[in-house]
């Protein structure tokens, strides 16, 4: 007998009058066939009745097959495909509401990527929904950018915040301003669009020079000061470097908050997102955080990036946070990012290891002695600057190299 995970989805019946839509396609520098590829498929899966236009977003790229040719190609569907430039790179966040000012004949705006190919019945599941009340599933939070939405009420949220750049963090403002704000987000297993990952280690296009240091982590930092409220704390407690980045002006998003009486995130968190706690449990408050430095000397740890099971190293302090960046919480957990510092196989070296709450609650910060005593063995945290190791060893008050400083660092 075949298996198949989404059989119903073969056997539903949707409405023959559905909502009409403009496919929206953002892109930079994309490649020909992954580009034609979703336009083709879309024109070939989508019933001609619904689709009122194929709206595409150049995104201010150079590469030269995407100008003349480009244009050239489209006029063989008679002015369905569309294509609109961008006089400045303006990454995807910007460039897709862009495209929902430029899509003006559908009722929804469904936005794909650039390297996608819709597949057979992709259509109905994914409008029917917006149009009546489904019990399809609930989602509290998009992963990405596949999505459609209606046109107006995308509209009615002011489409993404103008101040989030290029790329990333947008899904999760998205998502938490349609449900703090009175909307509704499902998930659509049988509507079925392939999409091309990027291979391992591809670093992205790299931002543009008008726009400064850290996007990303600014636009997370947007997000969570107006969607998160106390809950921000916690996201700090992770991120801490993040506290002193200059995110800019938010004050229109949060009057926009208060106009449409958004829903607190509390009211998310227990009633949208009411299980992720218990698979990700709410974080310890950190004591202390920043590099961990050889008392009065250049040297910090640092993790050399490495993960899971490597050992830790000694290396000149950079100040730029990354792989030198840790944090000790109440817990007593000594962190890099989701990983801990503990003893590693030999007994005395120190390793960094993926851990979860109650896992390496291993040390303590004696901020006056500048020790960092590892509490299992009763050990003291020891360095040789001249082998760059990091090791425990039996305390010693005379040892200057059992004597550890935390300062603070930001990221710029
Ligand atoms: N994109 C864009 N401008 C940018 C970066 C990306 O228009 O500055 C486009 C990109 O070509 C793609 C979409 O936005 O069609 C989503 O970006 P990407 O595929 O890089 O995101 P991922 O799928 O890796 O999350
Ligand atoms: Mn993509």
């Amino acid at each position: 007998m075949m298996k198949c995970s989404f059989c119903r989805c073969k056997y539903w019946h949707y409405d023959e009058n559905l909502l009409t839509a403009s496919v929206v396609i953002v892109f930079h520098n994309e490649g020909w066939s992954t580009l034609m590829r979703t336009v083709h498929s879309v024109i070939k899966r989508t019933p001609r009745k619904y689709l009122a236009e194929i709206v595409l977003i150049d995104d201010f790229s150079n590469k030269e097959h995407l100008k003349g040719k480009l244009d050239e190609y489209i006029k063989l569907w008679n002015g369905l495909v569309k294509v609109f430039r961008n006089e400045r790179r303006e990454g995807l966040i910007q460039a897709r509401s862009i495209g929902a000012q430029k899509a003006k004949l559908g009722q929804v705006l469904i936005y794909l990527d650039a390297h996608c190919e819709v597949a057979a019945n992709w259509y109905a599941p994914l409008v029917a929904p917006i149009s009546k009340d489904s019990n399809v599933n609930l989602s509290p939070a998009m992963a990405g950018g596949l999505f459609a939405i209606e046109r107006d009420f995308f509209f009615e949220l002011g489409l993404y915040d103008p101040g989030l750049q290029i790329w990333g963090g947008e899904n999760f403002e998205i998502s938490y301003k349609i449900w703090q704000c009175g909307g509704k987000l499902l998930f659509v297993p049988c509507s079925r669009v392939g999409h091309i990952y990027r291979l391992e280690g591809w670093q992205g296009n790299p931002p543009p020079i008008y726009v400064g240091s850290s996007p990303t982590l600014k636009n997370y930092v947007r997000v969570v000061e107006v969607w998160w409220d106390e809950y921000k704390d916690y996201f700090y407690a992770s991120r801490p470097e993040s506290k002193a980045l200059a995110y800019g002006d938010i004050s229109e998003l949060k009057k926009f908050r208060e106009d449409h009486n958004c829903k607190s995130f509390k009211w998310f968190m227990e009633e949208i997102a009411y299980d992720v706690t218990s698979h990700y449990p709410l974080p310890p408050r950190n004591v202390e955080w920043g590099e961990i430095r050889g008392f009065e000397t250049a040297y910090c740890i640092d993790s050399m990036g490495r993960t899971n099971g490597g050992l830790v190293e000694l290396g000149p302090c950079h100040r730029m946070g990354g792989n030198q960046l840790f944090r000790i919480n109440e817990a007593n957990q000594l962190m890099q990012y989701d990983q801990c510092l503990t003893k590693g196989p030999d007994g005395s070296k120190i390793m960094i290891t993926h851990c979860n709450l109650n896992e390496f609650k291993e040390w303590q910060y004696f901020k006056n002695l500048h020790r960092l005593t590892h509490v299992p063995s009763g050990m003291c945290l020891d360095r040789s600057e001249i082998l760059h190791q990091v090791f425990i060893s039996n305390c010693d008050s005379s040892k200057t190299t059992q004597k550890w400083e935390i300062n603070n660092i930001h990221s710029v």
